[in-house]
């Protein structure tokens, strides 16, 4: 008998609704071809559920999920759904309850795309930052004090504990050691964040004694976001807090053309829950409706998803394809400088495939 998924999809709102289905037409071109059955099973969970019902999803949303392999993801979020809903009425409840506690973003230069940096080739950009995806600085722990008042005083708590830092940590170490370049970069703002970030610059200090085979530095988030623009060869596996890998991983693909083409992998690498894999980008109301989104980085989300359970033939498939479609720029959308809607671009790569 073949190898067999079960994949739970929300394709969620606005362009995450027009994503999906080019993801899915992919996986199952590039299913077909290796012999593996594909199961999804598509939950309509979104801001229009929370309008008719006053949740994003069920009370046994997480229940249901916890049963697939997998969890294949489009984006949530909308105008008049304040983020703190959407947000915390799906995407980080399923992070935090499936310990999907690495977010895993690869960053690449592909050839046939420009970077908007000046004379930067495709082996100039290529490194993945791992960041840190369920507690340090997004943390419900604060509030107001003398709410309505002159004196309004409002605190933020961040959360970092020794497991949570060292998993990270560990993780990062070890992608770092299987890279040719062998080099880790932490970004921290141990001058400025008096408890937090000394913390964690120890622990990577604790760590890399056990790695001398791999470069370990460090910078403050301030002058890291500025040499990444300025010199990002020099990066490989970048390791952030929640906050800082949230920030590095928008500039990155930014700094390769578009940031629709970049993946996030939700990872739980002890695979006790499933993993939820999904575009970078959010539901872009500005264009949704409209057929003009890049699929890409959903795309490149359903090859980490196939990776990550143990695939490695569908990932290079499915990534053979969308490089081919890259650089000899068959039916690109408008992001990347062409005049083909969403599903031509789907189509494009799944022909490849
Ligand atoms: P979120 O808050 O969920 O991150 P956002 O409002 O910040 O969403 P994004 O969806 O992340 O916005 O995208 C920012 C802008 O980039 C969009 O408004 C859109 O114009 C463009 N964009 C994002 N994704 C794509 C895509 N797949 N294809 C084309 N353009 C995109
Ligand atoms: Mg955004």
């Amino acid at each position: 008998m073949g190898t067999h998924f079960n994949i739970a999809v929300i394709p969620g709102d606005g362009i995450g609704k027009e994503v999906i289905p080019e993801g899915l037409k992919v996986l199952q071109a590039a299913a077909g071809k290796h012999g593996i059955s594909m199961e999804f099973t598509h939950f309509d969970w979104s801001c229009e559920t929370y309008h008719s019902t006053g949740k994003m999803m069920p009370d046994d949303g997480l229940e249901q999920l916890s049963k697939f392999d997998a969890i294949f993801l489009g984006a949530v979020g909308f105008p008049g759904v304040p983020d703190h809903i959407s947000l915390w009425g799906l995407l980080l409840p399923i992070r935090r309850a499936f310990n999907q506690y690495v977010n895993l973003r690869p960053v690449r230069l592909f050839e046939g795309l420009q970077s908007p940096l000046a004379n930067k080739q495709p082996g100039d950009i290529d490194f993945y930052v791992v960041r840190e995806n369920v507690e340090g600085e997004y943390s419900a722990i604060g509030g107001i004090q003398y709410e309505g008042t002159e004196d309004e005083v409002v605190s933020q708590q961040s959360i970092f504990t020794r497991k949570g830092t060292d998993r990270i940590l560990k993780y990062a170490f070890e992608l770092a050691r299987s890279r040719d370049k062998k080099h880790l970069s932490s970004a921290t703002k141990s001058n400025g964040l008096f408890h937090s970030m000394p913390y964690w610059d120890s622990r990577v200090a604790a760590m890399a004694k056990d790695y001398p085979d791999l470069k370990v530095d460090q910078f403050h988030i301030d002058i890291f976001t500025a040499n990444l623009v300025r010199m990002p060869e020099f990066y490989d596996v970048i390791v952030g807090s929640n906050l800082f890998g949230d920030i590095l991983s928008d500039l990155g693909p930014a700094c390769t053309g578009t940031i629709a083409i970049a993946p996030s992998a939700n990872i739980n690498p002890e695979k006790t829950f499933p993993s939820m894999f999904e575009p970078v980008h959010g539901s872009a109301p500005d264009i949704a409706g409209q057929n003009i989104a890049n699929p890409i980085g959903t795309i490149w989300a359903a090859a980490m998803m196939m990776q990550h359970l143990g695939s490695q033939a569908m990932h290079d498939t499915i990534m053979s394809a969308v490089e081919a479609a890259i650089r000899d720029r068959l039916s690109l959308t408008r992001d990347m400088g062409g005049t083909a809607s969403t599903q031509e671009l789907g189509q494009a790569v799944t022909d490849l495939i």
